[in-house]
């Protein structure tokens, strides 16, 4: 039985250098390998919080096999208070993987995340949130397409998040409006099985948001043989596989008519954007029956900037 605590550092070639912050935990028997990454989006607290929390709390004797921890996966967003992007150069790391040696920053340190600390685990949990102006209902999306093995473990995951919501991407399948470049959708395509768990919104720190947090991660954990104790599926989640994101029609002030986790039908209109004189300038509607998993919570929107994102 060991715990370890390590700052992985990697020089960069522009005298700067990369520290990726990683706590193993190994257990005295055999068992699968974890990794846990949170803070890949620097300013998404209570990811970073529990994180941190579990693995001060976790009592080894209770380990199997191998649990690793990313508690600050880009230090430089978390320090900065950054959020969304790397500020060292402007990039979405849960747009990067599985990154480049070779590339900018924040394509190195995804490079370092992946194949240094991610690849050969069994699984992987990514955490994250709303970030600081994101409103959010809880939700975990699991990535599927790989084998029948790991298909099966992704799904675990996200049946034992404690997350209402469940998304399937399947790499097989249409991606629709999901993005490229993703962590967990990554790890899949390598053969790592994997979900990304949100719960959690706008640079709070709740201790639900922690609690549900920290649930995913030990419960998990339990499931997959990594952690003594009983694991607890969620009962009667809604299942989805598809997303829609939509985008301001004009630039200006949103003011929204919805919260996040609402279940809409299409054409239902979800707010309205006022020019910067307080005049209506264009009224805005979902496209499609489903709920809605997270919007934007400011009221500054660019033409064709984000407004929300919703699965059916
Ligand atoms: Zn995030």
């Amino acid at each position: 039985m060991k715990k370890t605590e390590k700052m992985l550092c990697y020089p960069t070639g522009e005298g700067r250098e990369i520290q990726i912050p990683v706590v193993t935990l190994e257990g005295g028997v055999p068992g699968p390998h974890a990794v846990i990454t949170a803070g890949i989006h620097g300013c998404e607290y209570p990811p970073i919080l529990a994180a941190a929390e579990f693995c001060r709390t976790c009592d080894l004797q209770d380990i199997r096999g191998t649990v690793t921890v990313v508690t600050i996966s880009t230090l430089e967003s978390f320090r900065t208070r950054t959020p969304f992007v790397c500020p060292v150069d402007g990039k979405n790391p849960n747009r990067c993987f599985p990154g480049d040696l070779n590339g900018t920053y924040t394509q190195q340190l995804t490079y370092h995340l992946f194949h240094d600390i991610i690849a050969g685990a069994d699984y992987h949990i990514d955490l994250h949130c709303g970030d600081m102006t994101e409103t959010l209902a809880p939700f975990c999306e699991f990535g599927t397409g790989y084998s029948e093995k790991v298909d099966a473990m992704s799904r675990d995951i996200a049946l034992y998040s404690g997350m209402p919501s469940l998304v399937e991407s399947n790499l097989n399948a249409d991606p629709g409006d999901l993005p490229q470049g993703l962590n967990y959708l990554n790890s899949v395509q390598h053969g790592v099985a994997g979900a990304i768990v949100e719960i959690g919104q706008m640079g709070r720190t709740d201790r639900e948001y922690v609690d549900g947090q920290l649930f995913c991660i030990r419960n998990v954990l339990r499931r997959m043989g990594n952690l003594a104790g009983e694991a607890v599926p969620t009962a009667d989640p809604a299942w989805f596989t598809t997303y829609e994101t939509v985008y301001a029609p004009v630039q200006g002030i949103f003011v929204r008519c919805v919260e996040a986790g609402t279940d809409v039908k299409a054409g239902q209109k979800i707010g309205e954007i006022w020019d910067y004189f307080g005049n209506p300038a264009a009224q805005v509607h979902v496209p499609a029956d489903g709920r809605i998993l997270y919007l934007t919570s400011s009221i500054a929107v660019e033409k064709d900037g984000f407004l929300l994102d919703m699965v059916h």
